[in-house]
């Protein structure tokens, strides 16, 4: 098939510009002399569960605020309009990103998907993230299908959901075939994706394009693959004629055309939707043309969807009772330090230790991302110091690679460690250990030790302590950080906690 870009070159260059912001055309083939039917597809994809409207960082100016789910819905609901026999496609990974999706376990987002009703989502490597009967569950509640052609339910002995679905767009039957990145299961951990396995994109697609090729008019894969793979996976397929992607939050303005394939994404947390209207050659069976948009959801370019206003805020203000909720009482100040032993640091790393019952806890400083001024404890304040979902590993060494981890650490020192269990002294000026020990004793270069840590620390194990993950024992498991020390403030509420001198710096430099 040729490729013909439209006739861009009479036009000039700054006009081009202007457009390619907002809108991409490319020509495919020579226009047949057949019918020609209109495809459209609406998509999103890496919602990520921000349902409340965001200022982006770059791209816009200040004070502007994009994304939200009744925006999203809002501008989704507009072009379903303009375009009534639309598709409308969820790339995936609506869950995990803020505290409603965490502690409703991603229900919040099928509630609001509910409402939306997409023709179809793909399940994320993140729909992962609280475990496959959750994610069952979810599947179950939503009432628009999931697919994914290569997820392998070994309890079912067949696939986790349908491959695809077949979705009369006006004149045009179009399948809808489902995908997610192979690698997946190293993104997650090993409880979330037990007796899930993932087969080969590839051949999973192929397998059912053959199977729909002669029943439908076009094909769409629906990806959760990110764009670079999905460029090379094109290379792969044979009469796929669309690439609705997600994964890499990418957004891109311009489709790429790779083998005929059109790839798309629009970029993640309900910033873009991205709006591809196809024009197709029935008896063919292909796309001729088509203009891609992708659309920034800028609040108040669109009506919001009231009922999405109201889920959303029903949804928040559930999450305001439990984050405002008071469970401790902090008698002395936590402050952070990012170059010593600080009473937070010792906190978190004592409960942390205490719950998991090793020798050592460790805790990156730069993980601590507030302090908290004496006085009443939220779970708010526990979710602003630990924002993000680490869940805790457990690491298990000998006695010798500790002593070689330490002394790594003072000869590297990035993102001071917090430590329980473990007393030592150094001089930060020669860089050299001079003594360390566990638990009040010396450390045995034969004795196992055991280390509680965050999956952040060891997901950078070499860069943290010098040693290769491979040469240490490392146990995953599903609990999160935040909820240990949740849990530790409403064992013992009263706080006051002091630095003990775990850590002393003979130069005396910090
Ligand atoms: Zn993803």
């Amino acid at each position: 098939m040729k490729i013909v870009r439209s006739s861009s070159r009479l036009i000039p260059l700054s006009f081009w510009i202007v457009l390619l912001i907002t809108c991409s055309t490319l020509v495919i083939a020579q226009s047949p002399d057949g019918k020609i039917d209109s495809a459209v597809i609406i998509h999103w994809n890496d919602f990520h569960s921000s349902n409340l409207p965001f200022e982006p960082t770059w791209g816009v100016p200040k004070g502007t605020f994009v994304g939200g789910y009744a925006n999203v819905a809002g501008y989704i609901d507009s072009l379903r309009r303009v375009y009534p026999g639309a598709l409308v496609l969820n790339g995936g990974d609506d869950f995990q990103g803020s505290p409603v999706s965490s502690l409703t376990k991603g229900m919040s987002q099928i509630l609001i998907l509910n409402r939306i009703k997409p023709s179809v989502m793909t399940i994320g490597n993140h729909e992962f993230d609280y475990g496959p009967l959750n994610l069952k569950k979810a599947i179950s509640e939503a009432q628009f299908p999931f697919v994914s052609c290569n997820l392998y339910d070994s309890t079912k002995n067949g696939l986790l959901t349908e491959p695809y679905v077949i979705v009369q767009s006006g004149s045009l039957k179009i399948a809808v075939i489902g995908f997610v990145l192979k690698t997946m299961k190293h993104s997650t951990l090993p409880e979330n994706v037990k007796g899930i396995g993932v087969l080969d994109p590839a051949t999973e697609i192929m397998k059912y394009v053959r199977e729909l090729n002669d029943r439908t008019d076009l094909i769409v894969v629906l990806s959760h693959n990110g764009d670079d793979y999905d460029s090379l996976i094109a290379n792969n397929l044979s009469d796929v004629d669309v690439i609705i992607g997600a994964h890499s939050h990418t957004p891109i303005r311009k489709p790429a055309v790779v083998n005929n394939i059109v790839i798309c994404q629009a970029g993640s947390n309900g910033r873009f939707v991205g709006l591809l209207n196809a024009k197709v050659d029935k008896a063919r069976k292909s796309i001729v043309s088509y203009d891609y948009q992708l659309i920034e959801t800028r609040l108040g370019g669109v009506t919001a969807s009231p009922i999405i206003a109201h889920i959303v805020d029903s949804l928040e203000s559930n999450i305001r009772v439990e984050m405002d909720r008071v469970i401790g009482d902090l008698k002395v100040s936590w402050k952070r330090n990012d170059r010593g032993e600080s009473n937070i640091g010792s906190w978190i790393c004592d409960v942390t230790r205490e719950y998991f019952q090793t020798d050592i806890a460790m805790m990156n400083s730069g993980g601590i991302r507030k302090g908290l001024n004496a006085g009443p404890i939220k779970v708010r304040d526990l979710w602003e110091i630990s924002p993000f979902d680490n869940s805790v590993e457990i690491i298990s060494l000998t006695g010798e690679q500790l002593t070689e981890l330490l002394k790594w650490r003072i000869e590297n020192p990035r993102d001071f460690l917090q430590v329980s269990g473990l007393r030592y002294v150094y001089n930060n000026q020669q860089k050299h250990l001079i003594s360390a020990e566990v638990n009040g004793k010396p450390i045995d270069p034969t004795k196992i030790y055991t280390i509680a840590t965050n999956n952040f620390v060891v997901g950078q194990f070499e860069r943290f302590f010098g040693l290769k993950p491979g040469a240490v024992d490392i146990r995953h498991t599903p609990i999160i950080g935040r909820d240990v020390m949740i849990d530790a403030v409403l064992k013992q509420p009263v706080i006051r906690y002091e630095t003990d001198g775990r850590i002393i710096d003979q130069a005396g430099t910090y």
